[in-house]
């Protein structure tokens, strides 16, 4: 998931808002400032009701926050590279750049977050022990805090993949059978399962009247049953490219084409010619870019005689593989970074272009014959 706004860096992890964070952090403060605690506290002035109501939310997503920095602290010290932390609507990701390669390390990068969340329960639980009075402001919100962060630790020790629990339970089944794609099966298996069961309490819920709440747990249900089917997908597609070198799948043809060229040109003696998306832009036998189909939508098509390649062409991040990199690896860059294609070069000549639409062809005629990918050439 990618943050809409950076808020900074900590312990060297970029740390971002989802856009969606917002609605559900004002939609968290309206209801406790609104509901929770006017019902449960009654008597205070309506700006204590929101001031308290704002803090538990901020503090919420503190303790999300905190959860998620143990995932990513904790991979980091494995040798696991992390990118980010985003918090969204239903809390918070941490954005890794790879998977864990051992069941041990799964096992430990997992448990961590739970664990963390049960530690700031027990601490905000004590420190609301510590306030003499019940119906106070500050009691309030440490209750809210030690019951959420309970709350949270006990969710997500569910065992459904992508919980923490499902990676748990993952990775035990990894560790004592071996066989990773068979735990990732399992525990996706159950991650649905568990998804579609909030659905349908979501949609009691609605049916007796708590239309808020009832519409939120069905969305986290429907949330996770769609992280539990996409993760379940990925993994069959990095399993089924893994060992292919990238040369195999991909076009060879080395056209390019220079930054001066009109668009004009390139729309008709490349694009409208074959089957190429892009072609990537050489100027002094260096590349300094790609034009796609993407690029050319973008600008207007009476322009295109006279405008040039270089005015409309992608030239930052410009993204490249090498003949000899893995698919798996090469179709995570793809997917990661939500391109079309990237230009495979050879000590840093052009020697091809890979294509999404290729692999995803690839793995669909294998399948289709019932061969393993790459496994069409002796
Ligand atoms: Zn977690």
């Amino acid at each position: 998931m990618r943050a809409s706004f950076r808020l900074g860096r900590l312990f060297g992890i970029e740390i971002g808002i989802h856009y969606t964070w917002i609605l559900a952090f004002a939609l968290i403060s309206w209801s406790l400032a609104q509901r929770l605690f006017p019902q449960v506290y009654p008597g205070w002035s309506t700006g204590t009701y929101w001031i308290t109501g704002i803090l538990a939310a901020l503090l919420l997503f503190v303790s999300v926050l905190l959860h998620e920095m143990a995932h990513s602290l904790v991979a980091k010290a494995r040798g696991l590279p992390v990118g980010s932390i985003t918090l969204f609507i239903f809390g918070g990701v941490s954005n890794l750049e790879e998977e864990a390669k051992k069941p041990s390390i799964e096992f430990a990068m997992s448990i961590v977050g739970p664990l963390t969340s049960l530690v700031l329960a027990v601490i905000f639980w004590g420190l609301k022990q510590l306030i003499e009075m019940p119906a106070s402001p500050a009691a309030a919100l440490l209750s809210y805090l030690w019951t959420i962060n309970a709350l949270l630790a006990a969710f997500n020790l569910i065992p459904g993949f992508p919980l923490d629990g499902g990676r748990v339970l993952r990775a035990i089944i990894w560790g004592t059978t071996g066989n990773f794609v068979r735990a990732t099966n399992i525990a996706a298996m159950i991650g649905r399962f568990f998804g579609w069961t909030l659905i349908a309490l979501g949609l009691f819920l609605v049916w007796q009247g708590d239309f808020l709440g009832g519409l939120w747990i069905a969305f986290i249900g429907w949330f996770l049953s769609t992280a539990a089917d996409a993760s379940r997908r990925d993994m069959t597609l990095r399993e089924g490219l893994r060992g292919v070198p990238v040369s195999a799948l991909m076009d060879t043809s080395t056209e390019t084409v220079t930054p001066q060229a009109s668009v004009e040109e390139v729309v008709y003696n490349i694009f409208l010619q074959g089957r190429r998306h892009a072609v990537p832009v050489y100027q002094d036998d260096r590349l300094v870019g790609i034009i796609t189909l993407t690029d050319v939508k973008e600008s207007p098509r009476h322009k295109w005689n006279q405008t040039t390649v270089a005015e409309i062409m992608t030239r930052q991040p410009l993204y490249t593989v090498a003949p000899e990199d893995d698919l798996s690896s090469a179709m995570k860059l793809i997917a990661q970074h939500d391109i079309n294609q990237v230009p495979v070069l050879h000590q840093g000549r052009l020697v091809g272009l890979l294509k999404r639409a290729d692999i995803i062809r690839h793995l669909q005629l294998s399948q289709e014959l019932g061969m393993r990918p790459g496994q069409d050439r002796r």
